[in-house]
């Protein structure tokens, strides 16, 4: 009897832990909030060094491998909004699409901007793959993108 009812309690909480990470990866849109669609040039990305420009120093260390910032310590797989870089994440003008902007990628599905390039600017976006073969699988194109921009902002509110 008491092993019994153990045993719900932890069935309980494994399935209450597996609906909590299920939410936490998938990303949807919010609900009633208001979208616009736009074609927008698409290119893909992964963490590798060609994709996020840092190299290796000689102490091996990941560093910046050029522009302003070169030479400092680069922290591989993470994001300019500081997250763990993820299928589902996108990089993007920020001053046109801020960092929990949502969006719906044709062929790509949901994402969320959680990151920015230097050569992100404007109506172009990066998709980012979890290997570099697939983020030069998917290459350069345009792509009809639905955007819910965060707390519902306009567009000209977006900074
Ligand atoms: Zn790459």
């Amino acid at each position: 009897m008491r092993t019994g009812t153990r045993r719900i309690a932890v069935l309980g909480l494994l399935v209450a832990c597996a609906i909590t990470l299920s939410g936490c990866a998938r990303i949807r849109p919010p609900r009633h909030a208001p979208s616009f669609d736009r074609v927008m040039e698409t290119t893909g990305y992964c963490s590798c060094g060609k994709c996020c420009n840092w190299k290796r120093n000689w102490l091996f260390r990941p560093v910046i491998a050029s522009g302003p910032s070169k030479g400092q310590r680069k922290k591989v797989g993470y994001t300019a909004s500081g997250v763990k870089a993820k299928p589902g994440t996108i990089a993007a003008d920020t001053s046109r699409y801020p960092f929990g902007t949502i969006m719906y990628v044709e062929g790509y599905g949901y994402g969320r901007v959680e990151d920015r390039g230097s050569a992100i600017k404007g109506e172009h976006i990066d998709l980012y793959f979890k290997s570099h073969r697939d983020a030069v699988k998917w290459g350069r194109r345009n792509a009809r993108v639905r955007v819910w921009l965060p707390h519902g902002g306009s567009r000209s509110a977006s900074r």
